[in-house]
């Protein structure tokens, strides 16, 4: 599947597991399922001829940090003064740990151990380092990351390291089928979303 349908799916897994008690909250398991749905699929932006996406992925990073500290910032979310509640050795530990995984799934080949259970938990307990709130966020987007390409027709690696991949077969990547769970996705982001809101 493509970037945008696996983005959906994190949001809206993420929204589905974790229950948050502030807009902050909602807004921090949204990014993080987001980012959980899309990073096993990060060496894509470092091959195929593209020279700059290595620095179009650390400046588009960087960005969004900067937008996001201004929303929260403004609106007096709290996003970043809890991340920070949780900083010290062990934080430090999970984003250098985070940061050698995205260079792992970089350096490798496509759906091999980036697409595995083994990936998952590891990159898992990394963002449970950093901030313990969102990491079922985080691994319920990676999921269903790994439960999307299972339906494609190209093998992933899940059990990692057992060499033989694993999918379904039962459609192209970037097809009609793609585009019908995108909306699906979309649909079930909003809806997950809007209930984490009520509760609130
Ligand atoms: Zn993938």
């Amino acid at each position: 599947m493509l970037r945008n349908t696996h983005a959906a799916w994190g949001v809206a897994s993420a929204a589905a597991v974790t229950h948050c008690e502030s807009v902050g909250q909602i807004i921090a398991v949204s990014c993080v399922g987001a980012l959980g749905g899309v990073i096993c699929d990060i060496d894509l932006f470092s091959k195929h001829n593209h020279k700059n996406r290595l620095a179009r992925i650390i400046i588009g990073i960087t960005v969004f940090l900067i937008l996001l500290a201004a929303v929260d910032f403004y609106f007096h979310l709290g996003i970043y003064r809890h991340i920070y509640a949780y900083a010290g050795f062990g934080q430090s530990a999970g984003i250098i740990g985070f940061i050698a995984l995205c260079i792992i799934f970089m350096a490798a080949a496509h759906r091999k151990f980036s697409h595995s259970l083994l990936a998952c938990a590891l990159s898992t307990l990394c963002v449970y380092l950093i901030y313990p709130p969102v990491c079922i966020g985080y691994a319920a987007g990676f999921i269903s990351h790994l439960a999307l390409d299972l339906l494609n027709r190209k093998p992933e690696q899940l059990f990692f390291p057992v060499k033989k991949g694993v999918c379904f077969n039962l459609m192209y990547s970037d097809r009609t089928g793609n585009t019908a769970l995108f909306l699906v996705g979309i649909l079930m982001a909003v809806i997950f979303l809007a209930i984490s809101f009520m509760k609130l």
